[in-house]
């Protein structure tokens, strides 16, 4: 079964677009502890066509460096040895310029060849103004394609399913 991994910095809303792409509420736990989820957690979608992998968000500034090391092994391995891996929607925040640490993880990817989708979370928080700016920006400093996403109105959420329907 292919399987798309979701990344992203902790808080960025990851375990919300989960649950809103799966029109569950309690599908991922929404994150009370940033940085805390240290496991990978897989979901089976679209009848079972594909996987959905959330792997523990990075950068959370407080954790200890052991578990900064744990994450990057945890990562390194997963990434690296998974033939079934499709793709990697990288979630970026919306409302913020790009950022040093997902810009490292999107040249990280690509330098082991992984194609990356990238996800602009919080789209509700965007005007109309700011929004076609914002994607300017991020396809501009990623050089890769951005959906906006919003897991408070749901808009981003049948691109994204038609898009994942495309890589199973
Ligand atoms: P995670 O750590 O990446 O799993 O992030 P969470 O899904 O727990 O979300 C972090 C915070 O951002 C929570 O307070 C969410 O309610 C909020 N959030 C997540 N997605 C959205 C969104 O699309 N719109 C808005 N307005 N808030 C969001």
């Amino acid at each position: 079964m292919p399987e798309i991994a979701l990344l992203g910095r902790s808080n960025v809303g990851k375990s919300s677009l989960l649950n809103s792409l799966a029109g569950a509420q309690q599908l991922a736990r929404t994150s009370g502890t940033p940085g805390r989820t240290r496991l990978l957690n897989l979901f089976s979608v679209q009848e079972g066509r594909l996987r959905l992998v959330d792997c523990p968000g990075y950068g959370y500034a407080r954790a200890a460096r052991s578990l900064r090391t744990e994450w990057a092994g945890l990562m390194e391995q997963y990434l690296t040895h998974r033939s079934q891996l499709a793709l990697a929607l990288l979630l970026v925040d919306g409302r913020l310029e790009p950022q040093a640490l997902d810009l490292d993880a999107a040249a990280w990817l690509r330098a082991r060849q992984i194609p990356l989708q990238l996800v602009a979370t919080k789209w509700d928080k965007l005007s109309g103004n700011q929004r076609p700016l914002a994607l300017r920006r991020f396809a501009d400093a990623f050089a890769a394609p951005v959906l906006g996403y919003s897991s408070v109105s749901h808009a981003g959420r049948d691109e994204l399913r038609s898009l994942l329907l495309s890589r199973a």
